[in-house]
């Protein structure tokens, strides 16, 4: 998605060899117009699966998801990464190693909302070693419900998160991959199109 990957050269930091900062419109202030184009996109490319529900999780995959919600005209369900004292029944929760905090917590999300026949699509804005794309996965499936689809925002395809997705079978679609953030630069992942 060549806006994104604009705004990423334009308004991203590179603050190591592996991790990106995008605070300017995507982690804490939010582009608004970036992220309806980012939901359309996904809207788009997720279009024939039949998606039912939306299933991201807190903070930053909340922006993108509902956009992509509002465009497919389904809710979103954000699973919570700290205890509340709203949410303690019917819990389905996965243990995530988060990579930018380098701890390990609880992911939670009440069952109340997603069903067996839901045909789930999972929304996040990175994706570096997999570990909260396949938290996600994890709770859908103990709902019994379908993933029909993961939608990255930004893909480091040089960490292992795309090929762990890849293998367990489902359809990936990131918008910006980035091949290298080598010497403080961006480089993109060259795209084949057939
Ligand atoms: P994973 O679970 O795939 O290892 O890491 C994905 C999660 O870690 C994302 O939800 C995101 O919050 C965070 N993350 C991973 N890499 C980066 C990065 O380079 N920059 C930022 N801002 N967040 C990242």
């Amino acid at each position: 998605m060549e806006l994104l990957k604009q705004k990423i050269i334009e308004e991203g930091t590179v603050l190591s060899d592996e991790v990106l900062k995008v605070d300017a419109f995507l982690n804490h202030q939010i582009d608004p117009e970036l992220m309806m184009a980012i939901g359309n996109e996904f809207a788009s490319l997720f279009q024939n699966e039949g998606i039912t529900k939306i299933v991201t999780i807190e903070s930053s995959g909340i922006a993108p998801a509902v956009m992509t919600g509002l465009k497919l005209g389904v809710p979103v369900i954000f699973a919570r990464k700290r205890q509340s004292l709203t949410l303690t029944e019917n819990l389905l929760t996965a243990s995530v190693y988060s990579f930018t905090k380098k701890t390990e917590s609880t992911i939670a999300v009440s069952a109340t909302h997603i069903s067996k026949n839901d045909r789930v699509l999972v929304i996040d804005d990175f994706l570096a070693n997999g570990q909260a794309a396949k938290g996600l996965v994890s709770i859908i499936e103990q709902a019994g419900a379908n993933v029909s689809g993961i939608g990255i925002v930004i893909e480091k395809s040089f960490q292992n998160g795309r090929s762990e997705l890849d293998e367990l079978g489902h359809k990936v679609e990131s918008l910006a991959r980035i091949q290298s953030l080598t010497g403080g630069q961006v480089t993109f992942l060259e795209e084949v199109h057939s």
